[in-house]
């Protein structure tokens, strides 16, 4: 992977994607999944599997597949004063059908609101348990007066699929890297979409790049989605190697890493150093077993080595699940920024590798292999002081990414001095 890409016009088409896919009603199941999943096809050659309603899935069960037509509630003038076709996060996501005359107080437990910002509509779903209700800024509740009210959800909870897509590049190990991201959010830009444009595109230049390991990138519900993936995919989930969870990527905060419950696997100390290294001031949390779907691939049964890397994380900010989690909150330069973050993280993954120095007894002759001044003439001590590191740890027990943490150097320093060191000799590959 190199760095000559155009980053503004990845940036720029990570947005547009994102802006595609804002106006579709999503849920954990249901067509809006599959519409979404369209729009991944077209950057990338998506498989699409469905998991029939019913299916066991571990401890859970694959739900009644949802869609919805149409909501809303209308006064006794018969105007629309809640409407799902304003904005798909006034229906309660997963709402059970409706078509109903009642009071204001009969319609008020089923009303959401959020006092605290008034001006917002809340995200709030009912998957595991049969509800219906409406979701609006709380000064539109406030607003509501005294009157008849005809309440109509027109969805359907039926037997159907629960869909999701799967997009394998084969590297030249059969190791993997899995790449998630949950495709269940309806309009909600940072919370969901910045991720499916990241992934979608990071798997397009990988599909592109021949890359050393193999790169599973799976676009899931989130939690059912990613307990019915791995219940189908146990044996594949032993060949992940290190994994990431992409989400929360397009706003401008400071990146956050989560940990995978291992806490210092390969992943772990690859993203920390990379943003140790290229993003200023950032935050690493510990595993905690909430969040995104890597407390799935980090259960016990399983414990793979997956973190999770955004920006700001979920909760974290104010418009995090209310609609004005919009397509303001997020930039094409974020987007792209968050892109390169995540290129830097593959390129340590692809590239650290244990190297043996073949003339271990004293330090070879640099100045004669042409490396002292040969390599990179305008930063000359840094890249001498990269040889060295990587001369004197290269014993059979030090990978790329130890030297460039033991060294403090950016690992592509390292990266570039070990590349030289084999050209002359001086190295050779351990494995
Ligand atoms: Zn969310």
């Amino acid at each position: 992977m190199d760095d000559k890409r155009d980053m503004a016009a990845l940036g720029k088409a990570m947005y547009d994607m994102a802006a595609r896919m804002y106006p579709i009603c999503r849920s954990i199941t249901g067509d809006g999944v599959r519409s979404t999943l369209k729009i991944v096809s077209q950057v990338i050659p998506l498989q699409v599997h469905e998991v029939p309603s019913g299916a066991q899935v571990f401890d859970w069960v694959v739900p009644r597949e949802w869609n919805v037509r149409d909501a809303y509630v209308a006064n006794s003038r018969g105007e629309r004063v809640i409407d799902f076709k304003k904005h798909n996060l006034h229906v309660l996501n997963y709402s059970s059908p409706i078509n109903a005359t009642m009071s204001l107080a009969e319609l008020k437990p089923h009303l959401f609101s959020l006092p605290d910002k008034p001006d917002w509509i809340p995200y709030r779903t009912s998957y595991y348990r049969e509800n219906w209700g409406f979701c609006l800024s709380h000064k539109a509740l406030l607003a509501l007066p005294e009157d008849q009210y005809t309440v109509v959800i027109d969805s359907t909870l039926e037997p159907g699929a629960l869909t999701y897509g799967e997009y394998y590049v084969r590297g030249e190990l059969a190791d993997e890297v899995l790449i998630s991201c949950h495709i269940c959010h309806p309009s909600l830009a940072n919370d969901n979409l910045s991720g499916i444009a990241l992934a979608s595109h990071l798997a397009r230049l990988l599909g592109d790049a021949r890359p050393r390991y193999s790169y599973r990138f799976v676009f899931i519900p989130g939690t059912i989605g990613s307990i019915a993936w791995l219940s189908r995919n146990e044996e594949t989930a032993q060949r992940i190697k290190h994994g990431l969870v992409v989400v929360c990527v397009g706003d401008g905060g400071k990146f956050t890493y989560k940990k995978s419950r291992r806490g210092n696997a390969v992943i772990d100390r690859a993203v920390l150093h990379v943003l140790s290294h290229e993003a200023g001031e950032f935050n690493q949390i510990e595993f905690y077993p909430y969040g995104y779907d890597e407390r799935q691939y980090c259960s016990p049964g399983f414990n793979l080595a997956v973190g999770s890397l955004s920006r700001t994380t979920h909760g974290e900010y104010p418009q995090y699940h209310t609609s004005a989690d919009d397509l303001d909150l997020i930039s094409p330069r974020n987007l792209a920024e968050s892109l390169q973050v995540y290129l830097k993280v593959v390129d340590v993954i692809e590239h650290d590798r244990i190297y043996i120095n073949q003339n271990p007894k004293c330090e070879p002759q640099l100045g004669k292999r042409g490396l002292y001044g040969g390599v990179g003439a305008t930063a000359r001590p840094a890249n001498e002081m990269a040889l060295l590191w990587v001369l004197n740890l290269s014993d059979g027990s030090h990978s790329l990414l130890d030297i460039a943490e033991r060294a403090n150097m950016p690992f592509e320093q390292i990266k570039h001095a070990a590349k030289a060191l084999l050209g002359c000799g001086l190295l050779r590959a351990a494995d």
